[in-house]
């Protein structure tokens, strides 16, 4: 019996290497991600570049504590601020710390303004992490079921539902701040309104709201910008960011702007591994290869072309309800849960996901080619065809 506490079904098998988007397992079969360990991945696996940098900050200094000035931070810091606009970061190591770190951020912004039980609007269907507070503000009961006492101090809304929010605005006076996805996904890449996070941002302006976004699976080139809200020219308070950042080394960030730089000073947050040399230079290395190699409008031409593609081959499947998502962040939308298809595909030696029951979720690392992507079409569209027909 394994000693590794039981928190994943896990399918049963276990890779031994990779390269670019390709996969081994152990007997040599090899596999197509098409996940990136869920957004992670975003150079895809033993990226030259990626490893000569990691080796040399290996072989220079891996750690050293936040007490110190930690020049790779800074220069970390300065490329998140200058690519986003943003004022300032504070680096976690994972997506729901960098969430943590934009709760208690809220909350202290209220106590600054006298709001004693300061409280963030957050979303139907969303997903923010496993730890108590973010597991709160996520809206899936099965992520909280056993964990009662739930955090306080959070309200929920249906997403893309403004009006809720200007109900909320005229009732309570305590709220301090909205968290909200760009596009849902662990929710089932749904995407709101074009005008959405505009409006939102004008709320937020109205009532000395913080607009967080959890951009934790969004950001870094995900859905074709540097951000997910770059689509719409708006520029949040507070910005989260993990997975795709160090192509799989962990690292996570807070990002501040607005009304909401300076809340924290000196001991009012920290982490003992947050932001050491090495994850920053994995996070450094990631944002200059995909700036080098163009991959933001790679990840755009590159989206299309898969979107185009599986919509065109699964065109007149019953129950086939639409591609969604944009860049490489994409949702197979079916009518009945179709979980199923990951050992299917597994077996065709193709790594997908499914969320939120039915849909398909593909979130490919963002160097794949466009033959690659066809032979994942081309591997993708019979098996759910033949599923759904079954
Ligand atoms: C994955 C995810 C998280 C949690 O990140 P962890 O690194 O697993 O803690 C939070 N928010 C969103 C939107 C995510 O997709």
């Amino acid at each position: 019996m394994s000693h590794v506490m039981n928190t994943y079904a896990r399918l049963p098998i276990s890779f031994v290497r990779g390269e670019g988007v390709w996969l081994w397992d152990g007997e040599g079969k090899r596999y197509l991600d098409g996940l990136s360990g869920i957004a992670v991945n975003t150079l895809g696996h033993a990226h030259p570049r990626l490893t000569t940098a990691l080796s040399e900050q290996i072989g220079k200094m891996i750690h050293c504590s936040n007490v110190y000035q930690v020049r790779e931070q800074e220069l970390l810091a300065d490329k998140l601020c200058s690519l986003s606009g943003m004022q300032e970061v504070f680096f976690s190591n994972s997506g729901c710390e960098a969430n943590e770190a934009a709760i208690k951020l809220a909350r202290m912004y209220g106590h600054k303004r006298g709001i004693e039980m300061p409280t963030i609007i957050v979303m139907e269907k969303s997903f923010h992490g496993r730890t108590l507070a973010t597991l709160s503000a996520t809206g899936n009961r099965k992520v909280q079921a056993g964990f009662e006492p739930l955090v306080k101090g959070f309200v929920r809304v249906p997403y893309d539902d403004l009006e809720a929010i200007r109900q909320l605005a005229k009732n309570n006076r305590d709220i301090v701040a909205v968290l909200v996805e760009p596009i849902q996904g662990e929710g089932g890449i749904r995407t709101p309104d074009t005008s959405y996070l505009q409006q939102l941002r004008q709320i937020c302006n109205e009532q000395n709201w913080l607009m967080m976004l959890d951009e934790v699976q969004t950001g870094i080139g995900r859905t074709g910008k540097w951000f997910g809200h770059q689509h719409t020219g708006i520029v949040p308070d507070v910005m989260t960011l993990a997975k795709g950042l160090g192509s799989g080394v962990p690292v996570g960030a807070c990002l501040a702007a607005g009304a909401a730089t300076g809340t924290f000073g000196p001991g009012n947050h920290g982490s003992t591994f947050g932001g050491n040399p090495l994850a920053c230079v994995a996070g450094l290395t990631t944002l200059n290869v995909m700036e080098q190699d163009n991959l933001l409008a790679h990840a755009e031409q590159l989206g299309q072309f898969l979107r185009k593609g599986l919509a065109d081959g699964l065109h007149g499947v019953k129950g086939f309800q639409g591609v969604r998502g944009m860049g490489l962040m994409i949702g197979v939308a079916l009518d009945k849960p179709c979980t199923e298809l990951v050992k299917l595909a597994l077996a065709k030696g193709l790594l997908i996901n499914v969320t939120a029951d039915s849909v398909v979720r593909l979130l490919p690392p963002l160097v794949m080619n466009q033959d690659e992507a066809q032979q994942l079409i081309d591997i993708l569209c019979p098996l759910i065809r033949d599923f759904m027909q079954a």
